[in-house]
């Protein structure tokens, strides 16, 4: 069975959403939903402009719609992921509400796709916890009478919104990348040594890109464990959400003792970043028994990182082109 990792990335940003979006979430944390008046129509979603004739809409002509609407258009969501904002099979639809002549996205939870059908009735069903945000309506469900919730909203009007983009996705793990990991866990670095070219690979990559071949258990060997920098990078952190790290530290390119592999961004251990040079000789160092098993899975984990062994500077100026 092929194994798989799991890989989430999140962007949290905070967005200012203006006096017509503004006014639209400040309604939805107090139950009301509301529209805006463009010429003879009222837009809900409101909106700052006039998609058709690109007029400027003035937030003084907000009005109240729905609360309950018609759908107009469905599809059914019968696997919801943990992206979906409810945890069991629903429809995204398109609803017109009453008093308005455009329509909203929102979720219906009908219970079952045989529940749903063009053109029937939804009223919204309230969230007890309501922030200023679209899920304040946490679906709308069949029939014409809303749902209220009893929570109250907050007591200012919404101006900002947070906005927690993330996507999550599975990568497929070879065998050669297990066995790789599997090293690494023991304190081994594991290469691949191409039988025709004779380069080696690190990281059970699993195939040699020269010579475009299949690298298997037999082209496998135990890489050194002593090597020299050959380029090296202090990074500064900007402290982004879920940054942990908070002082500038290195990260460096060795080149492992007599072999042509070059493993990128490592951890160099007991070495202030002023003392940071090329041709600097380091040693593995890696997580004591007790230590391991504490890691994250599929990292470098037990690997603590490397420290000098002491002996003088390698002198190639070659060396600064080897980041890979
Ligand atoms: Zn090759």
């Amino acid at each position: 069975m092929t194994q798989v990792t799991e890989s989430t990335i999140r962007f949290p940003y905070k967005r200012s959403l203006g006096p017509v979006i503004g006014a639209f979430l400040t309604g939805l944390a107090e139950q009301r939903i509301l529209g805006i008046r463009s010429g003879e129509r009222v837009l809900c979603p409101p909106l700052e402009w006039d998609p058709g004739t690109g007029a400027e809409l003035v937030h003084d002509d907000l009005v109240e719609v729905g609360p309950a609407g018609t759908v107009t258009s469905w599809s059914w969501v019968g696997t919801p992921t943990e992206q979906h904002p409810l945890d069991h099979p629903f429809g995204f639809a398109l609803i017109r509400l009453d008093g308005a002549d455009t329509t909203l996205v929102h979720v219906v939870d009908a219970g079952s796709i045989d529940a749903m059908a063009t053109g029937m009735r939804v009223a919204p069903r309230w969230s007890e916890t309501r922030t200023g945000h679209i899920t304040d309506i946490a679906a709308f469900v069949p029939g014409e009478q809303p749902v209220a919730a009893a929570g109250a909203g907050p007591e200012e009007p919404v101006t900002m919104m947070d906005y927690n983009a993330s996507i999550t996705y599975r990568t497929p793990i070879t065998q050669n990348v297990v066995r790789a990991e599997q090293a690494t866990a023991e304190g081994r670095f594991l290469g691949l040594r191409c039988p025709t070219c004779g380069r080696t690979y690190t990281g059970g990559k699993g195939y040699c890109p020269i010579d475009t071949i299949e690298l298997t258990v037999a082209d496998e060997v135990d890489l050194p464990q002593s090597g020299v920098v050959t380029n090296y990078t202090i990074i500064t952190p900007i402290q982004y959400p879920g940054q942990t790290e908070t002082e500038p530290f290195a990260r460096v390119h060795i080149l492992l003792d007599g072999s042509d592999v070059v493993l990128g961004y490592q951890n160099l251990i007991e070495v202030p970043n002023d003392q940071v040079r090329i041709g600097l000789h380091v040693a593995a160092v890696w997580a004591s028994a007790g230590e391991k098993g504490s890691g994250s899975g599929w990292t470098d984990s037990n690997l603590v990182g490397w420290i000098p062994t002491g002996e003088p500077d390698a002198d190639d100026p070659t060396l600064v082109n080897r980041i890979n």
